[in-house]
């Protein structure tokens, strides 16, 4: 018996701007405003297969399979983001599962055009991309991501937040995680400026009196399909998520097991504490870290 989820839709929680932190490539700081010269540094790849079939060009990794129309750059380019970032978040939240490839890889459509993506997926192009999961029996029976492929700083940034999804679910693939926990997340991948931005914007609502208790944040069993509820969905599920781990001395771990308890009932106390305590301790760190102009996330730790 296997489950089939879709993850991230809609994705309306959107900012200004997404930054650009692909990690490829070395940041060079101007000193006495003179930059300094370009280090050369060899372009890491990552080999690939390239085959057709039903219309697409295909490049497979060793992880990954790009159903893309001739963008064989950004394939290349994101063939290096997309395993390098299983590594990296499978070892950061799943250390005990190894970095073994898997053997059902992950298909990643790429559209060129929001309206390729639109007649394609039949969702919004606004929603830029979403994971597509079959999980069942402690296993996952089926990998997807589709991206929309005509921004590349965008599609490397979706690609992390999707890609952190399909990981987790290898940890959660008896019981489906929890919404909350897997957008808080996966929202905890994306480059740290974005999470600070979200967190002033909640900050400022929650002064206001809004946004949801914990005990309907942790209930929710679908996405809000209001705007700035969806928002706020967003945007405290990863302001819990940076607060668990800013609790737990064995961080990453303590969260998941967390999460786990949280799927059990939420009429216990989860982690020693009851949830109405929970809340209020929650809410006093995020006004005392937005109001300090920051917290030291779990990625920025030693
Ligand atoms: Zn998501």
């Amino acid at each position: 018996m296997t489950a089939s989820c879709r993850r991230c839709l809609p994705l309306i929680f959107v900012f200004a701007a997404w930054s650009v932190s692909t990690g490829l490539g070395p940041v060079l700081r101007a000193e006495n405003g003179v930059p300094p010269a370009p280090v050369k540094q060899p372009v890491k790849q990552e080999a690939l297969r390239h085959t057709q079939a039903n219309g697409w060009h295909i490049a497979e990794s060793r992880n990954f399979r790009f159903h893309h129309h001739s963008q064989s750059n950004l394939v290349a380019r994101l063939a290096v983001l997309c395993e390098d970032s299983r590594t990296a978040i499978r070892q950061r939240w799943l250390s005990a599962y190894g970095t073994a490839n898997w053997s059902i890889k992950c298909d990643v459509f790429l559209y060129p055009t929001p309206t390729e993506y639109q007649q394609k997926t039949r969702f919004p192009a606004d929603s830029w991309g979403f994971a597509d999961l079959e999980i069942g029996e402690g296993k996952v029976w089926m990998r997807r991501l589709d991206l929309r492929s005509d921004n590349e700083a965008r599609v490397f940034n979706v690609a992390v937040h999707e890609l952190t999804h399909v990981i987790l679910a290898d940890r959660f693939a008896h019981k489906q995680i929890p919404r909350w926990a897997d957008e808080g997340i996966a929202l905890n991948s994306e480059p740290p400026a974005r999470q600070k931005d979200m967190r002033g914007w909640l900050a400022a609502e929650i002064k206001q009196g809004r946004g949801f208790t914990l005990h309907q944040l942790l209930s929710m069993q679908q996405y809000p399909q209001n705007k700035h509820l969806g928002d706020l969905f967003y945007a405290q599920s990863g302001s819990l998520v940076e607060f668990l781990l800013s609790q737990n001395s064995d961080s990453e771990e303590g969260v998941l097991r967390f999460v786990e308890g949280a799927q059990q009932g939420l009429d216990k106390p989860l982690s020693g504490v009851t949830l109405t305590k929970l809340e209020s301790e929650w809410k006093a760190w995020l006004m005392k870290s937005h109001a300090a102009g920051g917290v030291q996330l779990a990625a920025d730790r030693p």
